[in-house]
């Protein structure tokens, strides 16, 4: 999905796993063919042009954003799959090195709400209400995550540790398991914010120290609240530990937009879920942790916080 890089590491048999890529290959392909907005002829660019209309779509693309819509839902609308419209604003307005206009930043929020999507399994259709834009940008590496654990289990492989695009997915099916190591970045600071130790799950991380852009003066955060149309401040950045990777995805950019105690109380409420956030302290000078109980527990500290 527009050049991200895929690590694989998996403990298997040489034969398994070129099998297992040649699969995972043309099955990452065949999702960018399909959900892609740089592509014109995928179904999602296509879905964006209907107008309202519904088209019928694969069950892959009705299960991923049937699952889109519920992590909206679910994140009272902080992770929005229909966030484009904003998204654009604001890096239109970096590159011409302004600030959106108040009528500029209504106009784009007219369009942005999950509510507008409707999907529906039977007939498999999905439609797009009210101008609304769908974009599976933000969970595309998850969801690619998860598909490719599919495949190295499909082809008996035991142990693996996926890395796309930076979010990561293991498993050890072996009854000797042996736990995974995972540096989790300093947002603010070159190296390691502290490594975290699992069994097994995906892991993300969603940060606004990647892709900002300066506008009116100083730095603005690629994700945005769309509650609000604004970039996300204040929070750095917020690392989940989920089951699967299109949740951890998903509920890593509704973390870093609903920050550290509203976030935290989001995750106390789904099981299976961790988090930390981290966020800038009030003086500006430092970084504040804050930890679900579970993330905590598997949690090093590596950096010197003043
Ligand atoms: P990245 O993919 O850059 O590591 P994320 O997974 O957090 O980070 O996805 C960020 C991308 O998602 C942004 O570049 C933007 O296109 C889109 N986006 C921005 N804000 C939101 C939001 N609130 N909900 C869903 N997607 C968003
Ligand atoms: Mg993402």
């Amino acid at each position: 999905m527009g050049g991200v890089a895929i690590r694989l590491r998996a403990w298997s048999e040489a034969s398994a796993l070129d099998r297992a890529l040649a699969s995972a290959e043309r099955d990452v392909a065949s999702f960018e063919q399909a959900a892609s907005v740089f592509r014109p002829d995928s179904f999602i660019s296509q879905l964006n042009r209907a107008q309202g209309r519904a088209l019928p779509a694969s069950d892959q693309l009705v299960a991923i954003v049937s699952e889109a819509v519920r992590l909206a839902h679910e994140s009272s609308g902080a992770f929005d799959p229909t966030v484009g419209p904003l998204v654009r604003l604001w890096r239109d307005a970096a590159r011409a090195e302004r600030v959106p206009t108040a009528p500029e930043l209504a106009a784009a929020r007219a369009h942005v709400g999950w509510q507008h999507v409707a999907v529906s399994p039977r007939p498999p259709t999905i439609a797009l209400r009210g101008d609304a834009q769908l974009d599976l940008g933000a969970i595309a590496e998850g969801y690619l995550a998860d598909r490719l654990a599919g495949l190295l289990r499909a082809e008996g492989i035991a142990r693996a540790r996926i890395d796309v695009g930076g979010d990561l997915l293991m498993f050890d099916d072996r009854v000797a398991k042996e736990p995974f190591r995972i540096g989790i970045r300093h947002p603010s600071a070159e190296g390691l914010l502290g490594e975290l130790e699992l069994d097994s799950g995906a892991v993300a991380t969603s940060g606004c120290y990647e892709r900002f852009a300066v506008v009116g003066g100083k730095p603005r955060c690629h994700v945005i609240d769309p509650r609000s149309g604004q970039p996300v401040e204040g929070t750095l950045s917020a690392t989940v530990v989920a089951p699967s990777g299109i949740d951890a995805d998903a509920l890593a950019t509704a973390l870093l937009v609903l920050g550290a105690q509203p976030g935290l109380e989001l995750v106390s409420r789904l099981p299976g879920i961790d988090a930390l956030v981290v966020t800038r302290s009030p003086t500006g000078d430092g970084i504040v942790l804050a930890a679900s109980a579970g993330l905590t527990a598997r949690f090093t500290l590596r950096a010197k916080l003043p």
